[in-house]
């Protein structure tokens, strides 16, 4: 997942970005609310991870920004132990979920896959699509049962795709949701991604829609009955 990381405790940043990305999430990392507000409107994130003592803006007042703003996307609120109000507050005010310093970065991916499944209307924790099944906790895909080796870009390349089936993404789009503001990128790389995911899954996976991008159709119903 493409992830937008707002916390200006520069030791907590740091750990928490290289946790994640540990994770196989692309981390952006800002430490004020104005930037914050800035990068959500201008990004594309699947989620944001909001400490709520910011400067320049309170992350309060950047959550009912954003959420005026139409962000329907997962936010979850980082706060201390003794802001209970300000938790209370955060969910009212539209966050999904929260987490409490200090916290333990398993927990905190385990939340994220949470709101994303359920931002994503999917109460199941594996993604199945034919005999394809994805276990994003696990970061593993198997095919009929197989274990399927995929790089971490692969499989999140993979599980953006299916999470959005029948929907056509532009290159660009799947580029934002795989890289964050430091990496390189080839021109070709998701082109690399998507040939890679053909040769290990199947060609017919991922279709390609001309001049529009690519898609994962949704799958075809098991028994059909001729007339
Ligand atoms: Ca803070």
């Amino acid at each position: 997942m493409r992830l937008l990381l707002v916390e200006d405790d520069v030791q907590l940043g740091r750990a928490t970005q290289t946790g994640l990305e540990q994770q196989g999430h692309a981390v952006d990392w800002v430490r004020d609310g104005l930037t914050a507000q800035t990068a959500i409107e201008d990004g594309d994130y699947a989620a944001v991870l909001l400490d709520l003592g910011l400067p320049r803006q309170d992350g309060l007042e950047v959550l009912r920004i954003i959420r005026r703003h139409g962000f329907t996307n997962p936010v979850l609120i980082i706060t201390s132990r003794d802001e209970i109000e300000d938790r209370v507050l955060g969910l009212d005010t539209g966050a999904d979920d929260f987490i409490v310093k200090p916290f333990d970065l398993q927990e905190l991916g385990a939340r994220l896959r949470a709101a994303a499944r359920r931002s994503t209307g999917r109460a199941q924790t594996l993604i199945t699509h034919d005999t394809l099944q994805v276990d994003p906790a696990a970061r593993s895909a198997r095919l009929a049962g197989t274990l399927v080796a995929l790089t971490g870009r692969e499989l999140s390349l993979l599980i953006h795709l299916l999470e959005r089936r029948g929907r056509v993404l532009s290159r660009q789009q799947l580029q934002e949701s795989l890289y964050d503001w430091d990496s390189d990128i080839e021109s070709n790389a998701i082109e690399v991604h998507v040939h890679n995911l053909r040769r290990k899954l199947g060609k017919e996976l991922v279709r390609t829609v001309h001049g529009q991008g690519y898609t994962i159709d949704p799958p075809r119903p098991l028994h059909t009955v001729d007339p």
